[in-house]
């Protein structure tokens, strides 16, 4: 027998408890508010590429379609009948993006330890980017690139300079060296300088390890040749 189901009276009566009884089975469930939705995946992706694999691709494990979260619900198993869910779940946006939810969503928090307004910060660096593209003289008149500046040469003040008492290791797979000497070990030409984690591209920086075992692993324990640097030096350092 089917049952017929008045869905103006329906969102009426339940449409507030409904939205409680969601967010309760969500944070319960996952101890996450929901990240993005199908909508806003690539955009949510493309903001925080590095959330797709953190912590074990915790994020892909996160997944989960509106019928699966019916079925493993607690509370709102318990009040409604999956027609009933199908109704007030179009009451539930998504908090990134406001639309209403349908097929996939991802409940999910980013691991930093203190609190981000996500959806402004997103927009900060898509207009740092804009700028950098259109008229990268100007950039400094963002506020956010601003403030970056601002904090980093707050860091560089409060750091002293050091000396690195122990020796720094490079490594150069072997069979891509044609000719072993100290320049192969030195700064990568500036046209093979890519976006690192610590330099643009283009701007040569000299990434060592600080001990040779560690080194020998980042080119994944290949046939190799290591170079041991000593710095003559100081150089500010931060733990
Ligand atoms: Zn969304």
């Amino acid at each position: 027998m089917s049952v017929t189901i008045n869905e103006g009276e329906l969102i009426e009566e339940h449409g507030d408890i409904f939205e409680e009884l969601f967010d309760a089975d969500i944070e319960s469930w996952f101890s996450a508010d929901i990240a993005c939705c199908e909508n806003c995946y690539d955009d949510f992706i493309k903001a925080w590429p590095l959330a797709l694999n953190a912590n074990d691709s915790e994020f892909q494990c996160q997944s989960i379609d509106l019928r699966s979260f019916y079925s493993g619900s607690r509370r709102i198993r318990q009040c409604y009948t999956e027609d009933e869910f199908n109704v007030l779940i179009k009451l539930v946006n998504c908090p990134r993006c406001d639309e209403v939810l349908s097929g996939n969503f991802w409940p999910y928090e980013l691991p930093f330890k203190y609190e981000v307004d996500q959806l402004g910060f997103e927009e900060s660096i898509n207009e740092i980017v804009e700028l950098s593209e259109t008229t990268p003289f100007l950039l400094l008149s963002n506020h956010f690139a601003n403030d970056t500046f601002e904090l980093l040469k707050k860091v560089a003040h409060s750091t002293n300079s050091l000396f690195i008492e122990h020796s720094l290791f490079r490594a150069r797979v072997a069979n891509q060296i044609e000719e072993l000497n100290f320049e192969q070990f030195a700064f990568p030409p500036k046209k093979f300088i890519q976006e690192g984690r610590y330099n643009h591209a283009g701007q040569q920086v000299l990434y060592t390890a600080s001990d040779l075992e560690t080194c020998f692993r980042e080119v994944r324990e290949v046939l190799c040749y290591i170079a041991e640097f000593k710095l003559k030096k100081e150089i500010k350092k931060r733990n």
